[in-house]
């Protein structure tokens, strides 16, 4: 067993555990080990119920009165009952764990640790964690990791897993030059991963995460380097000339663009005619206009007998681009043939897809992951574009590579981040700035309050609509499961529903929901057949919908800056004036202060850097940038000074390449693995 062995290698993972692992995008003994912790918590001293009662979390042990019922509700399954201990009773509720209700004997006590909620004047003790006594006496005084945990998938059966994997597979060699981990005092790599999942205590675990951290971004910085460095060798597949045609189309859109519109187009056009590949980074806020920009590139590709993509990370962004590229195509009597390819299609619809790409009967594709999982064969694809894509994508690229040739990639990101950290992340990577808003636009109107205002803001709303607009309602994220959001965002807008008037249609979005659902959900939105849309953050990438004014954003305080701008930066876009309500459920300063930064600037740029500022390597669970390069442990903002030692290291190594990054070196071969990259495809 090694860390490419299937999942189920280890004892106990049957076929129904492994599903349960996949889901969590954990399929082999890497990932496993590689699912590294969100936080850490130590478990308390168990306390009489009723003391907890106030407290509004903890542990407690408590017998089950009765036996537990189950039932389902829509897509998920409850498991509901009644605990007491000598001080209290309360109701227990735990979602998508039915098998609790066979496991858990009623009369039987237990260890339950976890968070009350007030229901409908009701507390409820909502999906505590549950212990055998010397099981939680065990656990006590050390530090407890907190996993990112999806259906099914228990804090327990992880670590099991893990504690198994440690002990019997056939773990990774170090991979880093002993002189490196001197210069920079960083642990060996299996004792980090040993300590990240199960620390001895809070120093091993800060060793042990600055060590990966740092892996993960100097891993990262020496694959853009050295793809880089490659790319003046490989040629374009199709070599691109400028067109007239291109002028005149942008001549008659709808609307000017802007002078940074209008930069970065000749930049981008420069690099696409040119005889070397081009790898650019567009940066714009959100609303800058990035999408004509991505048009034009696509439209290039086709003038010149060739094929573009558009890779975009939903279903719901796909549709939009296909359906906001064929009304332009048609509103301008252009001749260019265009395709959507989605996961959600049906096998044959994918299948006729792939046939006309193949056979050249469509010039401009539109697509998600599929593009690539498909197995599409392109024919003449010169130009590749990802959208909303915050990391660099070097798998992209080779997924989409032909070979001794590649199409022109162009990356399009809309989390600004600062200047200073992309170029330490992308070195003098060709990166674009579109660092205007179209002048048509008002300045969103923001506001920073306490659940007290709730009330008010329904009333904005509602008259909001009632002058025809529309409006986004973002539902607390709830961290510990997927199902509990779910759950969370239907009673959300159960109880707004009867709140706002009859003509008023509430629907809800989540993650849970299947891709042609949220499309459905979506399109009535931008037909207006909803008006208010209750939902997770999955509206929060690129979604454009001109009319909706409002954006509600419940619990702000757990967001971070950026992906809170990202969700202002769903309203705003059309000529209306617009409002965004941040409202926080908890009135720290800090809280206050960084709200308040959201609430002077609509300047994506200017947010970043202040973010960084206010927030020091200190914190080391803080609130992530989900969004921001998924790197898995590492946040650019709070491990700003191990990104700098990452970009050292890396500039260190890629001078002393022949020394450090040989062909059999193991630090190349984990730089290849770590980045999905072929071997050859440098030698090209
Ligand atoms: P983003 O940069 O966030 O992807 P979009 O490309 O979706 O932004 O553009 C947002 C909206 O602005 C769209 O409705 C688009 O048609 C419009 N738009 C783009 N460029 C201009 C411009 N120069 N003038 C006016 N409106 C524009
Ligand atoms: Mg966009």
């Amino acid at each position: 067993m090694n860390e490419m062995s299937p999942i189920d290698s280890l004892k106990g993972i049957g076929e129904k555990t492994r599903a349960v692992f996949e889901r969590a995008g954990i399929s082999d003994i890497g990932d496993l080990l590689h699912d590294y912790p969100r936080g850490y918590e130590s478990y308390e001293p168990i306390m009489p119920l009723g003391e907890i009662y106030d407290k509004n979390a903890g542990a407690f042990y408590g017998e089950i009165v009765s036996p537990l019922n189950l039932r389902r509700v829509r897509r998920l399954t409850v498991v509901t009952g009644v605990i007491r201990d000598g001080t209290g009773t309360i109701q227990v509720t735990w979602f998508n764990m039915p098998y609790l209700k066979s496991s858990l004997v009623s009369g039987s006590r237990y260890v339950f640790r976890g968070k009350i909620v007030r229901k409908r004047q009701q507390m409820f003790l909502e999906q505590p964690a549950v212990f055998r006594m010397e099981e939680y006496e065990k656990l006590r005084g050390r530090l407890q990791p907190v996993y990112p945990l999806s259906e099914g998938l228990t804090t327990k059966m992880l670590q099991k897993a893990i504690r198994q994997a440690l002990d019997e597979a056939e773990l990774e060699k170090e991979y880093l030059p002993e002189e490196i981990r001197h210069k920079y005092n960083l642990a060996e790599y299996n004792y980090a991963i040993e300590e990240i999942h199960f620390p001895k205590d809070d120093h091993s675990m800060r060793l042990a995460r600055h060590r990966l951290v740092f892996d993960e971004f100097l891993l990262f910085i020496l694959a853009v380097r050295n793809l880089k460095e490659g790319r003046e060798k490989i040629r374009p597949s199709f070599l691109l000339e400028k067109k007239e045609e291109i002028p005149k189309i942008i001549e008659s859109l709808p609307f000017t663009l802007t002078g940074a519109q209008q930069k970065v187009w000749k930049e981008l056009e420069a690099d696409l005619t040119s005889s070397e590949v081009t790898a650019r980074l567009i940066q714009g806020d959100v609303g800058s206009g990035k999408t004509i920009l991505a048009e034009l590139a696509l439209f290039l590709a086709a003038e010149n007998g060739c094929q573009g993509a558009i890779m975009v990370p939903t279903e719901v962004l796909a549709r939009q681009h296909y359906e906001s590229i064929t009304s332009l195509v048609e509103s301008l009597g252009l001749p260019y043939r265009t395709e959507l390819l989605t996961g959600s299609m049906t096998g044959k619809q994918k299948r006729l897809a792939c046939e006309r790409i193949e056979n050249q009967e469509v010039d401009i594709i539109v697509g998600t992951h599929a593009l690539i999982q498909e197995k599409v064969h392109y024919k003449k694809l010169a130009v590749v574009i990802t959208d909303e894509q915050h990391r660099f994508g070097v798998r992209q690229r080779e997924a989409l590579s032909q070979k001794g040739s590649m199409p022109h990639t162009i990356v399009m990101s809309a989390t600004p981040i600062p200047r200073t950290l992309a170029v330490i992340l992308y070195g003098d990577l060709d990166i674009s700035i579109v660092n205007e808003l179209p002048a048509n636009r008002l300045p969103i109107k923001n506001c920073v309050v306490d659940t007290s205002y709730r009330e008010k803001a329904y009333t904005f709303i509602k008259r909001q609509v009632e002058e025809g607009r529309q409006a986004y309602v973002i539902c607390p994220m709830v961290e510990e499961s997927e199902a509990m959001e779910a759950e969370n965002v239907i009673e959300y807008s159960a109880r707004l529903r009867e709140r706002l008037p009859a003509f008023i249609q509430v629907e809800y979005l989540h993650g849970k929901m299947k891709p042609k659902e949220k499309n459905e959900i979506m399109e009535r939105f931008l037909k207006n057949e909803i008006q208010v849309l209750v939902s997770t953050t999955v509206v929060e990438v690129g979604v454009n919908v001109p009319n909706a004014t409002v954006m509600m954003i419940e619990n702000a305080e757990r967001f971070g800056l950026a992906q809170l701008h990202q969700l202002r930066g769903r309203v705003g876009r059309g000529g209306f004036q617009s409002y965004c309500i941040l409202m926080y459920g908890n009135d720290g300063k800090k809280t206050k202060e960084r709200l308040g930064i959201l609430n002077r600037s609509n300047d994506g740029f200017y947010i970043a850097e202040e973010d960084l500022k206010l927030r020091g390597p200190g914190d080391l669970f803080g609130i992530r940038q989900s969004g921001i390069l998924d790197f898995k442990l590492g946040d650019i903002f709070q491990d700003a000074a191990i990104l700098k030692e990452a970009s050292d290291t890396a500039a260190f190594i890629m001078e002393k390449s022949d020394k450090f990054l040989s062909k059999d070196s193991p630090l190349f071969k984990k730089m290849m693995k770590s980045t999905h990259l072929e071997d050859g495809m440098l030698n090209l």
